[in-house]
């Protein structure tokens, strides 16, 4: 090598070494900044999405494990998901259960099929049932309010969750009054052009956060989420979704990796990354210390281990399926959705098994937020 190359090499390594550090040094104020102050700014935010690596997560992921610990001890809540109708008026992009898939067999619990469901999970130990279903039109106030009342009735030590979509302030209130206790209702995403990307015209954002806050306003323990790695998302997309998220202040907060499934226009796209989904699982629980953060379903869905290592980065919840065994593989929102094994809550003991090998216990009780 001559000395021109040699000098070329030299100075090429000095460069480098700067870079280099510059990055540790303002990784580290970027997680300094978010544990300190539980929040940073939208550019902050890119920044440490755009630059994150193995060991960000881990370093996040020891002081969400903190956290999580402050409030919760080490608990990992159990949730019965009965999953009740499939018939959904919607037409999201991704989502495989929309209006428009004539590929797949509908159904409707009947509301002594949704009791015997709550029957079998309350035997199990389960004391809060998730009611979650497209945007069923068949499920009017009075049925649902109906239904809920049954519940509660026989029931009145169990917390109902509802995850149906977006309804009147008149429908949240009648069925607050009823007994409903939780609702879920994913933004999807923060950013509008993003929002539009994902759903057809008649949605919009606007009356998806309209929705959350009037829930938040009758009451209810609200939960708000997003999927990771959705078509046309940017890290931008997701930093408006953390300042959303802390804005908003929810009680729950699901996020899970985006699956494609074979029926939407969304069926070529790449799925999500589970190892970002587990930073923004930490980074949420950091920014939202008390929140209730599912190990979602898809994270298990995306990666064998994948709900274990939800748990390991800062979640407290699982929700095993309560659904009949006959209907699970009917409600797909994407394809090669998880229903047995672990994820069923029939195999409860199995979950238990695994959750206490990382160290936590199955709490078999309401688990509301603190
Ligand atoms: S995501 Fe929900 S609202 Fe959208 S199509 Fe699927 S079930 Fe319907």
């Amino acid at each position: 090598m001559n000395d021109i190359a040699k000098a070329t090499r030299r100075r090429r390594r000095i460069l480098w070494n700067r870079i280099f550090s510059y990055r540790i040094r303002r990784y580290f104020v970027l997680v300094q900044k978010l544990i300190r102050e539980g929040m940073l700014k939208k550019e902050e935010y890119i920044e440490l999405l755009d630059t994150y690596t193995e060991d960000t997560i881990n370093q996040l992921s020891e002081i969400a494990v903190q956290y999580r610990k402050r409030y919760y001890g080490n608990k990992v809540y159990t949730r019965g998901l009965i999953e009740f109708t499939n018939y959904c008026k919607n037409n999201c992009f991704y989502c495989g259960i929309r209006g428009k898939n004539r590929n797949i067999i509908r159904y409707r619990l009947t509301k002594e099929e949704i009791l015997e469901c709550c029957k079998s999970g309350y035997e199990l130990g389960f004391r809060t049932f998730v009611l979650q279903g497209g945007e069923d039109i068949y499920f009017n106030d009075e049925k649902l309010c109906d239904i809920i009342k049954s519940i509660k009735q026989r029931y009145p030590d169990c917390a109902i969750t509802l995850s149906v979509g977006e309804r009147s302030y008149e429908s949240y209130k009648a069925l607050k009054e009823a007994g409903a206790d939780r609702y879920l209702l994913r933004h999807e995403t923060a950013m509008e052009s993003h929002y539009c990307k994902l759903h057809p015209r008649e949605m919009s954002l606007e009356n998806r956060k309209h929705c959350l806050y009037q829930l938040k306003e009758l009451g209810y323990q609200v939960g708000a989420g997003f999927m990771v790695g959705s078509p046309h998302q940017t890290n931008e997309c997701l930093a408006e979704d953390l300042i959303f998220l802390k804005e908003l202040e929810p009680d729950m907060v699901g996020i899970g990796p985006f699956l494609p499934h074979h029926d939407t226009p969304f069926a070529k796209e790449e799925k999500g990354s589970v190892s970002k989904t587990l930073l923004l699982l930490a980074v949420v629980r950091i920014i939202l210390p008390k929140v209730l953060l599912p190990a979602t379903t898809a994270l298990g869905t995306a990666e064998g281990d994948g709900r274990e290592k939800g748990l390991a980065v800062g979640a407290n919840v699982v929700m095993p399926n309560l659904s009949p065994l006959s209907k699970r593989e009917q409600y797909a929102l994407y394809d090669n959705k998880i229903h047995q094994n672990a994820e069923a809550a029939e195999n409860i003991k199995v979950l238990e098994r695994k959750v206490k090998e990382l160290g936590y216990g199955l709490a078999y009780e309401r688990g509301d937020a603190v």
